[in-house]
């Protein structure tokens, strides 16, 4: 029988972060960490991962793998999650013995699949892309013939950076095609792939709220960002986002709005479209510091990392005031090739994750240009 885990409500310095992921944003958070006095233990399947060069502690394990998470949770003082794909089973044993796990269940099943965070987002008066739920051909042509093309075709789960979505433009399309087209990529990992057919949002931008709640309910925005997309993958985020007051204040009480509804404690991002007349239309949100919020750590005092750090072990949020504007480049693939030039240009803050392979469409690192503010 398992001992009961009994975290803190409050991680001192010389305390530990558990953190299930290795990636880039877990290294960044244990670095936040560190610059609290805090410990970071990292927790990942894969090896070699970006978060252990700068990890305390760090356990190659499975999600599945009990003996190994018990050992964990058992070591840290609270846990959180860089990615939104942990298992749900994850989180409820770390959960069964006693650990905090924060953000917490209920946001990752929010987040975890496209049907119930958008069902969840309407449910809060917020608007998303018209939606359908497609389970095979037959109900893909009745979400056609309801919401019309353009729509894209996304895998219900486990679509990041553009994979798992196919855009449906022509009605001369081999639907069956198109169809496996788009679950393609999650096939082998959930058997029957369910979808969402959504309606093509005619955006006139995207933008970001990096958001925070602390454990005792304070809520913290940071100014909106603006970001391009290139084949499915961000390229660039600018801070501040092109944006009415009227819009970027309906974005923050949304953001708001779903961090109260989650009861959530930590970063969340919550991508919206803009469109012409100033609404706001929900894309997605993701329960984790996000690649929209990278410019803060450059451009503001506290950054989205040492935010989610503060709010996990229980401090008070930090004030995530721009001091700077700031434009974020994400680095993809063999872009990280000029780092020489990078780090020879006066303006240029840079990030880079450590990873040995530069694989085309991979996250290698990021570029903040600053520019002091009017
Ligand atoms: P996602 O993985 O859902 O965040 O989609 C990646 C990118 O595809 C978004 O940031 C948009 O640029 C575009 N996109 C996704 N869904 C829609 C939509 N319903 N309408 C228009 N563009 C979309």
């Amino acid at each position: 029988m398992q001992a009961s885990i009994n975290h803190p409500a409050i991680v001192e310095p010389g305390g530990v972060i558990g953190v299930l992921g290795g990636g880039q944003l877990g290294r960044m958070l244990a670095m936040a960490a560190a610059q609290l006095g805090l410990k970071t233990h990292s927790y990942c399947p894969d090896t070699p991962c970006p978060a252990e060069d700068v990890s305390a502690v760090f356990t190659h394990a499975s999600y599945t793998d009990e003996p190994a998470l018990a050992a964990f949770a058992a070591s840290v003082d609270v846990i959180t999650y860089e990615f939104e794909n942990v298992p749900a089973e994850t989180v409820a044993f770390l959960t069964s013995i006693g650990a905090t796990v924060r953000p917490g269940a209920k946001a990752l099943e929010k987040a975890q699949d496209r049907l119930f965070e958008k069902d969840f987002i309407n449910a809060l008066g917020a608007a998303t892309a018209d939606y359908h739920a497609v389970d095979d051909l037959a109900s893909l042509e009745e979400g056609l013939n309801r919401i019309g093309r353009p729509a894209i075709l996304k895998t219900r789960r486990l679509g990041y950076d553009g994979k798992g979505q196919t855009t449906l433009t022509d009605k001369d399309e081999d639907l069956p095609e198109a169809f496996q087209k788009a679950i393609a990529f999650a096939w082998d990992e959930i058997g029957a792939a369910p979808s969402i057919l959504e309606a093509f949002v005619p955006f006139e931008r995207e933008i970001s709220i990096i958001g925070a709640r602390s454990a005792g309910g304070e809520v913290q925005l940071y100014d909106p960002a603006e970001n391009v997309h290139r084949s499915g993958i961000l390229k660039t985020s600018s801070a501040p986002a092109r944006v009415t007051p009227e819009t970027a204040r309906k974005a923050r009480s949304v953001t708001s709005a779903i961090l109260a509804a989650l009861d959530y404690v930590g970063v969340i991002g919550v991508e919206f479209f803009v469109l012409k007349n100033g609404d706001v239309v929900i894309n997605e949100f993701a329960p984790r510091v996000h690649n929209s919020g990278h410019w803060t750590t450059d451009a503001c005092a506290v950054s989205q990392f040492e935010q989610h750090i503060r709010a996990v072990a229980g401090w008070p949020l930090g004030d995530p005031a721009r001091h700077s504007d700031a434009v974020m480049e994400n680095l993809i693939g063999d872009e990280v090739n000029a780092w020489r030039e990078l780090a020879s240009a006066p303006d240029a803050c840079i990030h880079l994750y450590g990873k040995r392979q530069a694989r085309a469409g991979r996250k290698m690192g990021h570029v903040t240009r600053l520019k002091r503010s009017a």
